[in-house]
């Protein structure tokens, strides 16, 4: 019998906990998402985050461009609000268009504001074993949503597949830093199957169907990171969840896994921002 890895349970959970603090607040944390253009799916994650942090007591403000701001008037807003006292968290929403250097961006973002944790500082602290102002939010959520299932990691032979900035690099990180052996896969690898059949836990974060049940060992931990719409227009992951479920311990569902813990991880992410600042006024 297989259990679901419920990240909206979770997320529900974790936002719950976060309003009754925020509730006590006189001041609240604020937020600030600048969208660039007029990506659909950006749009969408980008409100939802709005809705997300408006419902909990998050301030938070959605600041949009068009695709042709040019890259000095973007890192001249960001100047600006590394500046402003009011507000504690910075997020650029990606992809950016491509005139405009992520690497400029996310440099100039101040490391205590990057609720992200994209930031190189960040990414720097985190891939040298030390704590970062913040910690990336989609490896982060998926942690939490293996920790409220008691999943231990120790020795655990853990498979990534992806390996984005956003998801599989930083997800090394965290698994490493629980004592699992990790691999990590992309799209130069060689007999996939072959790996994953060897997998006590798989991630996979690519973003089309290619996990299926029989490249996988039984009873093992299932995390499925991607997102796309299929040819009828549904939400997809990267897993066969009907087949995959028949042989796994665990599985996250998609939707209802990784992606409610993303945005309750960005919340969170929020909140401990607005903690730090505070703690050294
Ligand atoms: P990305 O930057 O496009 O990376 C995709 C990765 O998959 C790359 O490393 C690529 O390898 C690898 N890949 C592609 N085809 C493959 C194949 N046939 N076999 C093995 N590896 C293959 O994507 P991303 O930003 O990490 O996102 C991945 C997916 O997760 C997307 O569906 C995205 O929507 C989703 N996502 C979900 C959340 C969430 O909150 N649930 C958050 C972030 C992303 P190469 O490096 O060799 O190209």
């Amino acid at each position: 019998m297989t259990t679901i890895l419920d990240g909206k349970k979770l997320r529900d959970k974790i936002l719950a906990e976060l309003k009754s603090k925020l509730d006590k607040l006189e001041k609240k944390p604020t937020l600030v998402v600048i969208l660039v253009g007029n990506n659909p799916a950006s749009r969408i994650y980008v409100e939802n985050k709005k809705k997300t942090a408006d419902k909990i007591g998050i301030n938070s403000i959605i600041i949009k461009y068009p695709e042709k701001i040019t890259e000095k008037e973007l890192l001249d807003k960001i100047h600006e609000l590394n500046k402003d006292d009011n507000i504690n968290a910075i997020l650029v929403q990606l992809p950016l268009p491509k005139h405009i250097s992520k690497e400029n961006i996310m440099n100039t973002i101040d490391p205590r504001k990057d609720v992200d944790g994209f930031t190189p500082y960040n990414i720097g602290k985190l891939f040298s074993g030390e704590k970062p102002f913040c910690y990336p939010c989609t490896p982060k959520g998926i942690l939490l949503l293996l920790d409220e299932y008691n999943i231990e990691l120790e020795g655990k032979h853990a498979v990534i597949i992806g390996r984005s900035n956003i998801v599989g690099k930083p997800l090394i990180q965290f698994l490493l830093n629980r004592n699992a052996t990790v691999t990590i896969c992309h799209s130069h690898t060689k007999n996939l199957s072959d790996i994953t059949k060897t997998a006590d836990i798989l991630i996979s974060a690519v973003g089309e169907k290619i996990i299926e049940e029989n490249m996988l060992k039984p009873n093992c931990i299932v995390v499925d990171v991607g997102i796309f719409k299929d040819a009828t227009g549904k939400t997809r992951g990267d897993v066969d969840f009907e087949n995959v479920s028949k042989i796994a311990s665990y599985i996250s569902p998609v939707p209802g896994g990784v992606g409610p813990m993303t945005i309750a991880s960005l919340m969170l992410n929020t909140f401990e921002l607005f903690e730090l600042k505070n703690s050294n006024h």
